[in-house]
C-alpha cells in the first residue's frame, strides 16, 4: 500500500470513528426521549447497503438497536394489506431501526420482476406518502435514502461477490438479474423518486461507487437532520455532490 493510499484509509477511519460517537450521542439523546427513529436504506444490489448498515450499527446499543432485512412474502403476507407487515417491526419508543429495504420493494424489484401486479403497483403509490405521513405525523422520525451507483461499479461488485468466499452469504437468485435488468430498475427507481418524494419525506440519494465516501456521508446527512444533545455540528456538514435530496433534473 503506498503512503497516500494508507493517509487515505487513516482518515476514513478517524472520520468514522468521530461519526460513530456522534451516533452513540444520537442514541443517548433519544432513549432519555423515548423517540423512534426510522432510517430506510434503498439501492441497487451491491450498492452497499449492508456495509453501511454495518458501520452504523456498530458501537450503537444491541437493545435500543433493530435491522430490519424482510425476506419474500410468504403466502399468508401476500394476502395482506401490503403495508402490514413492515408496521409490525415499525420502532417503539427509545428504538432505532434500519430497513434493510423496505415496502419501496414494491417499486423496484417487485415492478422489474413481476412480483406484483400493475394494479398492486398504482395502489402502492397512492398509499406510500399516506402511509408515511402518518409514520412521521405519529413521532417517527424517518430518513430515506437510495444509494445509487453506476452499471460498472454494480458489475464489479457483483463479480467480486462471487469469488469472495466472506461475501457467499450475499449472492442470490435476484443479483443475476440486477445488471440484465439495468434500465428497467433506473425506469423503476425514477418513477419512484417522482411518485414518493414529499417535502415530509424526501429521498435523499447518495452517489455510492466510491463507498468510504458514500458511507461517511450518508451517516453525515442523517445526524446533520436530527438533533440530539452535545451535537459537533462542525464535523457534520455532508459534501452535497455526494448526498443531496432528489431533485428531478436528476434523472437520467
Ligand atoms: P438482498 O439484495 O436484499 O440481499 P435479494 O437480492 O435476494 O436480497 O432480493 C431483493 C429483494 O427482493 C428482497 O427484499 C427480497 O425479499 C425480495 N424478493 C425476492 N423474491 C421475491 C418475490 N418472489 N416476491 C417479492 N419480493 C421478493
Amino acid at each position: 500500500m503506498n503512503h497516500s493510499v494508507d493517509k487515505a484509509q487513516n482518515q476514513y477511519k478517524a472520520t468514522l470513528h468521530l461519526l460513530q460517537i456522534e451516533l452513540v450521542k444520537l442514541q443517548r439523546h433519544i432513549i432519555k426521549r423515548g423517540e423512534r427513529i426510522l432510517l430506510i436504506l434503498e439501492g441497487r444490489d451491491g450498492a452497499g447497503k449492508d456495509s453501511t448498515i454495518k458501520r452504523i450499527i456498530a458501537h450503537l446499543s444491541p437493545r435500543e438497536t433493530r435491522v430490519v432485512a424482510l425476506p419474500k412474502p410468504s403466502d399468508r403476507e401476500q394476502t395482506e394489506w401490503y403495508f402490514q407487515r413492515y408496521v409490525a417491526h415499525l420502532p417503539a419508543a427509545a428504538e432505532f431501526v434500519i430497513f434493510n429495504r423496505s415496502w419501496y420493494n414494491r417499486a423496484g424489484v417487485e415492478k422489474v420482476m413481476g412480483f406484483c401486479s400493475d394494479r398492486d403497483y398504482e395502489e402502492f403509490f397512492a398509499e406510500v406518502n399516506d402511509f408515511e405521513s402518518m409514520l412521521t405525523r405519529s413521532g417517527i422520525l424517518l430518513r430515506k435514502y437510495y444509494l445509487d451507483i453506476t452499471k460498472k461499479e454494480q458489475k464489479a461488485r457483483l463479480a467480486a461477490r462471487r469469488d469472495d468466499p466472506l461475501k457467499q452469504w450475499k449472492i442470490s437468485p435476484i443479483d443475476e438479474q440486477a445488471l440484465k435488468h439495468w434500465k428497467d430498475y433506473s425506469e423503476a427507481r425514477n418513477v419512484m423518486f417522482a411518485r414518493s418524494h414529499t417535502h415530509l419525506c424526501p429521498w435523499t440519494i447518495v452517489h455510492s461507487d466510491e463507498k468510504k465516501t458514500a458511507r461517511i456521508q450518508l451517516i453525515k446527512d442523517f445526524l446533520s437532520r436530527l438533533e440530539y444533545a452535545d451535537k459537533d455540528i462542525d464535523l457534520l456538514a455532508p459534501d452535497r455532490e455526494v448526498v443531496f435530496d432528489y431533485d428531478p433534473a436528476y434523472l437520467k
